[in-house]
């Protein structure tokens, strides 16, 4: 009886404290004084990993993609990191921010040059749709720069009740190239 109660009850704070899976985008394509493109990205994947509500990270291959935006920017550097999360999806936001302001983002242009770019691509199979945050990310489904990485992560991941394959540009290379990373 006693044994019953206890495991009962800690499967109620098991629920409390689900893993949720989900998958980040980054960019970047701004050198600053705490490091390059690729080092951006590498200092916010070492954050990721040292989240204790953060566990089972994966990290895509680095890409260059051409930019999105205004053309007189240097090209982007973009990967997906995917992981298990507690963190609820406005509290993994705000880590998204925070690591975008630990690179000394600032807001220059839109669609403009940064020092790192966080969003939050999928976040399990939950929908959201307010302006402080859109998931999927409502640049998903277009963006190769994204589904490319994200399909080399998790070829059999489905997206709003579709395959990822079945998005053209998972599969499309314009503008885009694999980063050899030494
Ligand atoms: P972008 O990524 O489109 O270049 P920003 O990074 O400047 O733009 O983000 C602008 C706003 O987008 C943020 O203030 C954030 O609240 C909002 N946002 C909406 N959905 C998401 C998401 N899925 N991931 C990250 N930010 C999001
Ligand atoms: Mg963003």
């Amino acid at each position: 009886m006693n044994r019953h109660f206890e495991a009962s009850n800690a499967n109620k704070s098991s629920i409390g404290m689900s893993w949720v899976t989900c998958y980040v985008g980054l960019g970047s394509n701004l050198e600053n004084e705490l490091g390059s493109p690729v080092e951006h990205l590498q200092q916010a994947i070492v954050a990721m990993q040292e989240n204790k509500q953060i566990r089972a990270v994966r990290v895509s291959s680095f890409y260059a993609s051409a930019p999105m935006g205004p053309q007189d920017q240097p090209d982007f550097v973009n990967a997906v990191v995917g992981f298990e999360t507690t963190l609820t999806a406005f509290e993994l936001l705000a880590f998204c921010q925070l690591l975008e302001q630990q690179a000394k983002r600032a807001r220059l242009r839109r669609w403009g040059e940064r020092s790192l770019d966080v969003d939050i691509l999928l976040y399990g199979e939950i929908e959201i749709s307010e302006p402080q945050l859109t998931i999927p990310h409502a640049g998903l489904h277009e963006r190769n720069f994204v589904l490319l990485p994200l399909r080399e992560l998790a070829p059999e991941l489905i997206i709003l009740n579709k395959p990822i394959t079945d998005y053209p540009s998972s599969d499309d290379w314009t503008g885009l190239k694999l980063l050899k990373l030494n």
